[in-house]
């Protein structure tokens, strides 16, 4: 939806379309290698535990610009450390949910447990952050310093005219007079990333992720273009995530203890999760991984002479939650005791309760405001790289400031997201059916929502594959979300494990809002990496 007639196409990897044999063929090699190596989903149509689909894909990588992955892939450890301030900043995450608690139960819940964690003292001061910063590719600027995707970009004087004249020249290729009026009158000549969302919780598809790069190769060396592999950045998600649970279960150091996945009553995205299981299992055989739902816990679990977490006697080290992130993981209050449960014990938690409130949507708001990076952050250039990524956030407390942005929303509906303090997909709201939505609120409970600038990403075309879908599949107009992986342990004084842990790529169809790839409108993709400077530019 946040394309037009003006929306610029990212050059593809290979010459489209592909002769019909030809696609028919690759297809069907594509999906049983998908299944054969687990780049696969339960289904949700027809589910049985005894079978899987291979997960909907993209046939050949997506483009993205070189510049702005390695940026990504740069900016994440320093993303990490900023998470891991904010979640042991206790005055902050207190002010800025604030307001949000008074609506939105599920947030005051989890808060709820932080003020009594918070009043025990924490028994586990070390914190797991496994977390994903999803980025999209803003195609559009307001300002060409704004979105610059060189880091000199705008001082030097002769780069900066080249730069505006090569702007109009994709002005011109693109017709961009009939783009909106409150951005410049030209497509930049690049794209620059901008920050979505950052994940603290249940970060997912670091297995399947890193799967589906040999897919891709394999689907391009069956098509004849070995040559391009080398633009395809390895990706070594699964393990680094991975060797972050097992460096958390090191430091817990207790050698018949056992990391705890967390789990919903049915996995649909049980490849990934077990990908996880397995490699733990394999790189290290001492290491026995057990998964329990919310449920199971407050069922079997209770806390030892030291506060230590024992499922039936057996002792837990690293919790890895990858469900309890939405409302329907908590059935009932034995549910919400369970994760109480957890929190007060030895346990090292992936997120624990702080991390959980840092990764919150409303959080995220109040980071983006002028000079707050400052009070997480001490480096001034650091600040301005960070504070470069992040797109318009606005609050909608009911104060002078909040009423102004709901002013701004119902007037130009079409430049926004309206999001609630949710997680997992479909729960946000787009352009024109904001203003509907937003009176059917009252001032109160528009608090509990934030207003973000809407991306406007770079098309890119190609193959959608999906278990049941069209054979051979057609081009599409695609966009793509890239998610860079980030490890961080640590207390509040001393962070002790610091680094980016791979990445994944997810594409939906350009006219959908979400690209759930579960929720079918989406599908695992990888980069394939282009320069600005080699002879066609990226579009
Ligand atoms: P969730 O926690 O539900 O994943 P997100 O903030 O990631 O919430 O939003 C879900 C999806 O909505 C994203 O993956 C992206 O496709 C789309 N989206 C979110 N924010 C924006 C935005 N500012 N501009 C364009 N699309 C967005
Ligand atoms: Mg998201």
């Amino acid at each position: 939806m946040s394309v037009d007639d003006n929306t610029p196409v990212l050059r593809g990897c290979i010459k489209l379309p592909l002769p019909e044999d030809e696609l028919l063929e690759v297809t069907a090699k594509a999906k049983d290698y998908a299944i054969m190596h687990g780049a696969a989903m339960r289904s949700k149509t027809n589910f049985s535990p005894d079978s899987l689909n291979f997960a909907p894909f993209v046939l050949v990588p997506s483009s993205f610009p070189r510049k702005e992955f390695e940026k990504a892939i740069a900016l994440q450890p320093i993303i990490n450390r900023l998470m891991h301030n904010v979640a042991h900043d206790e005055e902050f995450i207190t002010t800025t949910l604030a307001e949000t608690i008074k609506v939105d139960e599920f947030t005051a819940n989890l808060f709820n447990i932080y003020r009594k964690a918070l009043a025990h003292g924490f028994t586990q001061p070390i914190s797991l952050g496994m977390l994903r910063s999803d980025l999209m590719l803003e195609s559009r600027c307001r300002d060409m310093s704004m979105c610059s995707s060189s880091s000199s970009g705008g001082k030097d004087n002769d780069a900066k005219e080249k730069q505006e004249a090569k702007a109009k020249k994709t002005t011109k290729a693109y017709s961009v007079g009939l783009l909106r009026s409150d951005y410049l009158a030209h497509v930049y000549e690049g794209c620059a990333i901008k920050q979505v969302e950052i994940n603290t919780i249940a970060s997912s598809f670091g297995g399947i992720a890193t799967h589906l790069v040999p897919m891709q190769k394999f689907v391009l060396q069956e098509l004849g273009h070995s040559d391009k592999l080398q633009h395809m950045p390895k990706n070594e998600a699964l393990s680094g995530l991975c060797d972050g649970m097992v460096k958390a279960w090191d430091i817990y150091a207790k050698p018949q203890s056992v990391i705890l996945f967390i789990i919903e009553d049915v996995s649909y995205n049980i490849c990934d999760q077990r990908f996880h299981e397995f490699y733990i299992r394999e790189t290290y055989p001492h290491i026995k991984v057990l998964r329990r739902t919310l449920t199971d816990v407050h069922r079997e679990g209770k806390l030892g002479q030291h506060k230590e977490l024992l499922l039936n006697n057996t002792e837990v080290a690293v919790i890895y939650f990858r469900a309890g992130y939405e409302p329907g993981h908590y059935p009932s209050q034995g549910e919400w005791d369970a994760r109480y449960l957890m929190e007060t014990s030895l346990a090292i938690k992936c997120p624990s309760i702080h991390y959980h409130l840092a990764g919150t949507k409303k959080v995220q708001q109040a980071l983006a405001q002028p000079a707050v990076l400052e009070r997480f952050i001490n480096d001034p250039e650091e600040i301005k790289a960070v504070g470069k990524i992040f797109t318009g956030l606005y609050s909608l407390d009911d104060n002078e400031a909040g009423n102004a942005n709901y002013e701004m929303a119902l007037q130009t509906p079409q430049n926004f997201v309206l999001k609630p303090q949710r997680e997992g997909g479909g729960n946000n709201v787009y352009g024109l059916d904001i203003p509907d939505a937003l009176k059917r609120m009252s001032r109160v409970e528009r608090s509990a929502w934030i207003l973000m600038d809407l991306i406007h990403p770079p098309l890119s075309q190609g193959y959608m594959v999906r278990p049941g879908g069209k054979m051979p599949p057609e081009i599409v107009d695609m966009v793509s979300e890239l998610g860079i992986f980030g490890v961080v342990i640590g207390d509040a004084d001393h962070i002790v494990h610091n680094y980016q842990a791979g990445h994944m790529l997810r594409t939906k169809l350009s006219t959908a809002n979400e690209g759930g790839v579960a929720a079918g409108l989406g599908a695992l993709d990888s980069p394939y990496l282009i320069d600005s400077d080699d002879e066609d530019g990226y579009f």
